[in-house]
């Protein structure tokens, strides 16, 4: 698909998720929650890895995936992926509240909304990220936890780190376009 003339989205800049970095301020929730066009929702979460034995959390965003399982389980065709590789929330008009992109997404991303009857989910802030702009989430996250810059970037910021966008889980292999960053010559993170 060719991209349009114009959008001022840069291609070059990508989106690196660095979960121990994550301190659980939850400032990337509230952010992203203030946004105008989620209605006070969050489409970022933040979650104790283990509770009772460590204060570690993790965050997690869409990984906006090559092959998104929640486009291709939607049977009203209300979630689409752009030329940019952003897969993006679902059309409000379209979108029949079945919940099976909730099910089948390997990230547990989307959220089914109750009093909307819609799923909503992130769609990397389109809305400034179409006009040059950072996701909310990465320009709020005190710890860089979150970060959207280029590759020479993230690798000047992180040397003994690598980014990661391949996930095995059990048979199934999925490609995102979100990074999560590994020890330093990591290829793939297995899931299960
Ligand atoms: S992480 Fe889940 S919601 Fe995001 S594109 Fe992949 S399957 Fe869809
Ligand atoms: S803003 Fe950053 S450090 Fe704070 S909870 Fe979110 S990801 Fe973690």
């Amino acid at each position: 698909m060719a991209i349009p003339a114009d959008t001022s989205f840069r291609t070059d800049r990508e989106f690196f998720v660095d979960p121990q970095r994550c301190i659980g301020c939850h400032a990337c929730e509230m952010a992203c929650a203030e946004c105008e066009t989620n209605g006070q929702i969050a489409m970022i979460s933040v979650e104790y890895v283990q509770r009772a034995a460590s204060p570690q959390t993790a965050v997690q965003i869409c990984m906006h995936c090559e092959e998104p399982a929640c486009a291709e389980v939607c049977p009203a065709d209300a979630i689409s992926k752009d030329e940019f590789g952003v897969v993006h929330s679902a059309a409000t008009e379209r979108c029949i509240a079945c919940s099976n992109c909730v099910l089948a997404c390997p990230f547990g991303v989307p959220k089914k909304i109750e009093p909307q009857q819609l799923m909503m989910k992130c769609n990397l802030c389109y809305d400034r990220t179409s006009a040059g702009r950072k996701p909310m989430c990465a320009t709020v996250c005190p710890s860089g936890a979150l970060s959207y810059g280029t590759r020479d970037e993230i690798a000047a910021a992180r040397p003994g780190s690598d980014p990661v966008s391949v996930f095995r889980f059990g048979e199934q292999t999925v490609r995102t376009r979100v990074h999560v960053m590994m020890p330093k010559g990591s290829h793939l993170l297995v899931v299960d």
